[in-house]
């Protein structure tokens, strides 16, 4: 989920834990409401998922599990702090004291990987991962491209005040001790065996599970399958929220087609049990069939309708009001766009394939925002027109225009201060109507950074 930069193992250092669900006191709209009881889905327990197999949900940002064997234990996932990591362990040891024979990375993220030292005692378990383990991150270090970092503390919520936040949708809150700072683990908790090629058997401490390739999320995603008991670990190609085909932090392009596909193979086993990478696990054969046929669908959908209106020529500003997930599938609870948006995986989709042009020839050399904003200003009879244009659409409820009109007026002056609060406004009523945690956080974010005094010379 986080993204950190597994290239040279980093992930954050979290010190503060503030509970799930940090209720906000002043808000009481809908989308605030469904948001803040997404929470249930990350409260901390322990759950029995099936015969010797114990997940830990809430704990971390993530979920861990466990699988006891006949002389020892797999740990699949293992969350993103070595604090967190080290009460689940504390808590595992209380249903089975034999050692980790062996932990199961699903992905590269360090929200997945960051705690693996907790569970590595005096002999070092297998560690196993997907052979394109941390591909992703490394073209962006390769390139000294760092905004992502900001970005992600934008979407994560790291810079609000507890008050401002409700969780991350898929995920209870938590602050990094510092945003961004990577730091090298140590060699320990590097994996040191590598699913090669599309599914591999593998045995350990009497468990016998099969690893498959199931790019998605990202393109080192591996499932578990654990056959004798019927359990089912998705990665983060699975938790219960529309998924996050596009994050909005910036990620390099997300397959939607191949996530699709890896969510087929997933519905493909009988399975009893389903434990997602974040929220609380599906458990019952039927519930785990349609669930994983839902999202399987909810996802090939948002990919053939986007190249069927491509088809005809739209652009992403036309085809995210074209597609639009039918009611049979957005009306279920693990589809509602708690972290992911449909709309991003339409613009992803489009993206994914042709790249930055719309098609659209006006777009080719586009007006800069600042000739651009003259215009409609004087169009508009000037900028105090367009000043008391905006503080109108933003008195009127009308706020996604309220802040597209202030941006014109940045354009023209980005030290507008009027402008500033008035974007500011705009951004924060937007966000309260917000049921997606991560575009939330990122507008209240933003309207905080609007607000903040300029530094004094
Ligand atoms: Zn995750």
């Amino acid at each position: 989920m986080f993204g950190q930069s597994p290239g040279r193992i980093a992930f954050l250092i979290i010190v503060t834990l503030m509970g799930a669900g940090s209720v906000v006191a002043q808000e009481s709209g809908n989308a605030t409401q469904q948001l803040t009881r997404q929470s249930e889905q990350f409260s901390e327990k322990i759950i029995q998922v099936a015969d010797n197999v114990y997940t830990a949900v809430g704990f971390s940002v993530s979920n861990v599990s466990m699988i006891v064997g006949d002389d020892g234990v797999v740990i699949i996932d293992t969350g993103l702090t070595l604090d967190d990591a080290s009460r689940i362990a504390a808590e595992f040891r209380k249903l089975s004291d034999k050692p980790v024979k062996a932990i199961v990375f699903t992905h590269s993220h360090g929200d997945h990987t960051g705690g693996a030292a907790a569970f590595c005692g005096d002999t070092r378990p297998q560690i196993w991962a997907h052979e394109n383990f941390g591909s992703e991150a490394a073209p962006l270090l390769a390139a000294g491209l760092t905004f992502q970092t900001a970005r992600g503390a934008r979407q994560a919520g790291f810079k609000l005040p507890p008050e401002q936040r409700i969780n991350n949708g898929v995920a209870p809150v938590r602050y990094p001790k510092c945003i961004g700072r990577a730091f090298v683990t140590d060699n320990a908790t590097k994996p040191t065996n590598f699913l090669e090629g599309e599914r591999q058997t593998i045995n350990v401490a009497g468990v016998e599970l099969e690893l498959v390739s199931s790019p998605g999320d990202t393109n080192d995603q591996i499932f578990v399958w654990y056959p004798a008991g019927k359990v089912l670990f998705a990665g983060d190609n699975f938790y219960r929220s529309f998924p996050n085909l596009y994050v909005i932090r910036g990620t390099p392009n997300r397959s939607v087609r191949s996530w699709a596909e890896s969510l087929g193979k997933l519905a493909d086993n009988d399975a009893v049990a389903l434990v997602g990478g974040h929220t609380n696990p599906i458990v019952g054969a039927s519930k785990v069939k349609q669930v994983l046929n839902d999202y399987r669908d909810a996802v090939q959908f948002i990919h053939d309708k986007t190249v069927e209106g491509m088809n005809k020529g739209m652009t992403p500003d036309e085809l995210v009001e074209y597609v639009q997930l039918p009611e049979n599938l957005a009306s279920k609870d693990y589809l509602q766009p708690f972290y992911g948006h449909p709309n991003w995986g339409v613009r992803s989709v489009f993206n994914g394939y042709l790249g930055w042009f719309d098609g659209n020839p006006t777009n080719l050399f586009r007006l800069s925002p600042k000739s651009e904003a003259e215009r409609v200003a004087k169009l508009a009879g000037g900028t105090d027109k367009l000043l008391a244009a905006a503080k109108e659409s933003l008195a009127a409820d009308d706020n996604q225009w309220a802040a597209q009109l202030a941006d014109y007026l940045l354009a023209i002056n980005k030290g507008n201060a009027v402008a500033k609060q008035l974007k500011a406004d705009a951004l924060t009523k937007l966000a309260h109507n917000m049921v997606n945690a991560t575009a939330r956080n990122y507008d209240l974010t933003v309207a905080r950074e609007l607000r903040e005094k300029p530094e004094p010379k």
